[in-house]
């Protein structure tokens, strides 16, 4: 696909500033907490601005209201793009692949900071997506070659069903078509190493998949455990934290069934709010993981102490 195509992501009468034909100037930004005997390393591929328009239940007065709380002095929320790197001994999983060169200037930065660690993306031996959006896919493709070439495609089958299939894109949005374009050129280049799954279902190297579905139809959640320790990295259930934590019935134009991601936040947040489990978020600010805990109607988020030692 063109470079350009995502240029202008126009969604519900709304469009995200994405720059069209840019490269990022990427610094590499990572960070390591271990779960267990896991290592996981918090990449960041960098961010996008978010603003009011491309959010449905918030009006701007109370969109610039949560922002002001959470002492954001942007006009808009910039939300950051992460991605996790788990290393097992056994397995080295990347969650999410990031957005490559087609987002723009303010994104790609993830195959830097694989470089920056020195971690060949050849030697990746899963990519677990936790759903086919461009943020989570774009970075397979460089100059259309899939860079992770030792690894496995783990992804819901019905994400897969979903993006690659030419009937639902030839009816899609304008805005949407090159989503379907993207995804399809992806989940192809993993050729014979893509396993579909569905339900919950064992990854192996301590992963399991959970189908959070709503944000997209396969959309999935992955929980990491090792040695009684658990993380759950759970993809795109938020993304403008300070203003879904306080209300999260509040979606976004990019979810593929609105009342169905409300459902999945609603119940995903009680969860891990009544069993104190940590949590890693594709969307929340770098390196997205930590804790959430019910505060008032809604919750609140802890960031995970930095981890020294
Ligand atoms: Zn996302």
């Amino acid at each position: 696909m063109s470079t350009s195509a995502l240029a202008s992501v126009a969604v519900a009468g709304t469009s995200l500033p994405v720059a069209a034909d840019a490269h990022a100037s990427p610094m590499p930004v990572v960070q390591t907490h271990m779960v267990g005997a896991a290592k996981v390393t918090a990449i960041s591929d960098g961010f996008l601005p978010i603003g009011p328009e491309a959010l449905q239940g918030v009006d701007a007065e109370t969109y610039a209201a949560r922002l002001a709380e959470a002492h954001i002095k942007t006009e808009q929320h910039l939300t950051g793009v992460n991605a996790y790197l788990i290393e097992t001994g056994d397995a080295t999983v990347l969650v999410d692949a990031g957005t490559g060169t087609v987002m723009g200037p303010t994104l790609g930065a993830l195959g830097a900071s694989l470089a920056a660690m020195g971690t060949d993306p050849a030697s990746i031996t899963h990519l677990v997506a936790t759903h086919l959006h461009p943020d989570h896919v774009g970075g397979v493709l460089v100059d259309g070659q899939n860079v992770f070439t030792g690894a496995e495609l783990v992804v819901s089958g019905d994400d897969v069903a979903f993006w690659t299939n030419e009937e639902i894109a030839a009816g899609a949005p304008d805005g949407f078509k090159p989503f379907f374009e993207l995804a399809t050129g992806v989940v192809q280049s993993f050729g014979d190493r893509l396993r579909e799954v569905s339900g919950e279902a064992s990854i192996g190297a301590g992963l399991t998949a959970m189908p959070m579905p709503g944000h997209t139809p396969g959309h999935m959640g992955v929980m990491l455990e090792s040695e009684g320790d658990q993380l759950l990295l759970w993809g795109d259930i938020l993304h403008v934290p300070p203003v879904q934590l306080a209300d999260p019935a509040v979606t976004i134009a990019f979810d593929a069934d609105a009342d169905a991601a409300r459902a999945t936040r609603a119940s995903v947040l009680d969860m891990v709010a009544t069993d104190g489990l940590a949590v890693a978020g594709a969307h929340i600010s770098f390196p997205g993981i930590g804790y959430i805990e019910k505060a008032g109607s809604g919750y609140r988020w802890t960031a995970a102490p930095y981890p020294y030692g």
